[in-house]
């Protein structure tokens, strides 16, 4: 009986001291959407991941430090090169690796801003080699992949990425899974585009569709519309609210606005309910 009460204990301590440690470490998590397509969770924004004959197209890239377990999960799925990398748009959380992945070989594809965002900033490593403005077609592994820009989104760069064959699209940032969005206003970003930009991916896909998100759990097109739905309701509501002459503390502080889906847990650390209220009213307040 002591016996086993020393071992409960040490368990305990050990299992305490670790934890800590567990936190730390980022692990990568590698989930197969379809025959070719996975979708890699670590730390920051989703990666999409087509493995086949012609090589590896991936799909955002996290943070710097992440590379190496991004490259090892990646090798798990094929040995073969990665021949491009596609950015979703410029932020940190899905361009950070962009320099350690053109060392290993990649092309680095972009929407025209995010070549003008990143080029702006310190480095020259790891930029777009390849960008476009309205849409690009990647013929790869056996499908064709539609890159498609939507105006004034999430930022003014965002790039959604839909496999024809595979039925998978990748929404970057338009899409949040079951959380509020963040709305990059100061990047160009707007509610209307963000609005429009999930309307137009819905019109592409169909009920069978995978959608890996910017952020959270792999999803379909029923909940990518309810996502349409909150951010609808949230905009008409804002709107109703400005249309009465209340000011931006005014809608801050009103929780009716969101009170639905603040319900839902669509609150959360980043993008809190008066976050999201004080974006949109930013957003339509703007010009
Ligand atoms: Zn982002």
């Amino acid at each position: 009986m002591k016996i086993f009460k020393l071992f409960l204990s040490l368990f305990l301590v050990c299992s305490f001291t670790t934890i800590p440690a567990q936190q730390n470490e980022v692990v990568i998590k590698t989930i197969q959407v379809s025959n070719s397509v996975y979708m890699l969770v670590g730390q920051g924004g989703n990666i999409g991941v087509s493995v086949g004959d012609d090589g590896v197209f991936v799909i955002d890239d996290q943070f710097a430090r992440l590379t190496p377990k991004i490259l090892d999960a990646i090798k798990e799925l094929s040995d073969k090169p990665i021949q491009y990398v596609v950015n979703t748009h410029f932020h940190g959380d899905h361009t950070g690796g962009n320099a350690n992945m053109e060392k290993v070989g990649a092309k680095i594809i972009a929407h025209d801003n995010v070549y003008k965002r990143l080029s702006e900033g310190k480095t020259t490593e790891g930029l777009p080699v390849i960008t476009f403005n309205d849409k690009l077609s990647v013929h790869i592994n056996g499908e064709l992949v539609l890159v498609f820009h939507t105006d004034n989104a999430h930022t003014d760069g965002d790039a959604m990425l839909y496999f024809t064959e595979s039925n998978v699209l990748h929404t970057g940032d338009n899409y949040f899974y079951k959380r509020y969005p963040y709305i990059d206003v100061n990047s160009g970003g707007s509610i209307d585009g963000y609005i429009n930009a999930v309307k137009k991916a819905l019109m592409v896909i169909d009920e069978n569709t995978k959608i890996i998100p910017g952020h959270g759990n792999l999803s379909n097109k029923a909940e990518y519309a309810s996502f349409l739905e909150m951010l609808t309701l949230l905009r008409t509501n804002v709107q109703a609210e400005i249309d009465k002459g209340k000011t931006e503390d005014d809608i801050v502080n009103n929780t009716a606005i969101t009170k639905q889906y603040d319900n839902l847990n669509y609150s959360w650390n980043f993008i809190n309910s008066e976050k999201i209220r004080r974006t949109i009213y930013l957003s339509l307040t703007k010009n």
